[in-house]
């Protein structure tokens, strides 16, 4: 069987038969890769927490008929420090589940496995009160490296002026509209002027300096709520991690 090998993230496993896992994973190029690992729910397996979600690695995979095997694992950056905190997890689930939905197979997109890795490291490192801004940071992101980035400057139907008040904004085109386009808009959300200004601060700013944008929690709540429906409207397929960190953060 020929084999290969590729710098991947683990996204989420999924048990197989008796006692495999398919491993779902990122590969450095952006392409999904579901493989099996053998064995790897055994007691004392050689994979041990090598393919756990969020770990960076080193995988060589043989192909197989159906779904590719990892024939070996080594751990570049195993973000232990996430899987050991509930709310740094409950954050980096958000992360998964959202780069499992819109990573396709064979489909490259090179972007997506730098902002996964920037994203998980910042997660690791970051302050308790930082995860929300970083979570949200990553929604508006990836969205925009999944080909839907969001235009706040004018309505992204006709390219009119939009008010600077209170915004209806568009989840199919992507950004805040004009009044006359707003008439025929079927769905929209709320964008408040301090979430429509964080979310152009947080998309123009590294993970690294996420941080120091320090923008307030409600502002931040705003912002969220606002790329929960956008991430939803979009997506091929609910995001359970999404919902379940929005009942975390009281959103
Ligand atoms: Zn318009």
């Amino acid at each position: 069987m020929p084999s290969y090998r590729v710098r991947a993230l683990a996204l989420k496993k999924t048990k197989l038969g008796e006692s495999d896992l398919i491993v779902t994973l990122l590969s450095e190029d952006g392409c999904q890769v579901r493989a099996v690992a053998k064995g790897a729910r055994k007691p004392g397996s050689r994979f041990g927490a090598r393919v756990e979600p969020y770990t960076v690695g080193d995988f060589m995979l043989s192909t197989g008929r159906t779904l590719d095997v990892i024939t070996d694992a080594q751990t570049a950056e195993s973000h232990q420090h996430i899987r050991e905190d509930y709310d740094r997890a409950q954050a980096a689930s958000v992360v998964a589940d959202v780069l499992d939905k819109i990573s396709v197979e064979c489909q490259t997109e090179e972007r997506l496995f730098g902002l996964a890795v920037a994203t998980l490291g910042a997660l690791q490192a970051a302050d308790g009160d930082d995860l929300l801004a970083l979570t949200v940071a990553f929604l508006v992101k990836a969205m925009a490296m999944h080909g839907y980035r969001p235009q706040f400057d004018a309505c992204p139907v006709c390219g009119g002026p939009v008010h600077t008040c209170e915004e209806r904004f568009s989840l199919e085109a992507g950004g805040p509209l004009c009044e006359g386009c707003e008439a025929a808009a079927a769905e929209t959300a709320r964008m408040t002027p301090g979430a429509r200004n964080a979310l152009v601060a947080l998309l123009g700013a590294t993970m690294a300096e996420v941080p120091g944008l320090r923008v307030p929690r409600p502002v931040l709540l705003d912002a969220f709520g606002l790329m929960r429906a956008f991430v939803g409207y979009h997506l091929p397929a609910r995001c359970r991690a999404l919902d379940l960190f929005a009942a975390a953060v009281g959103r």
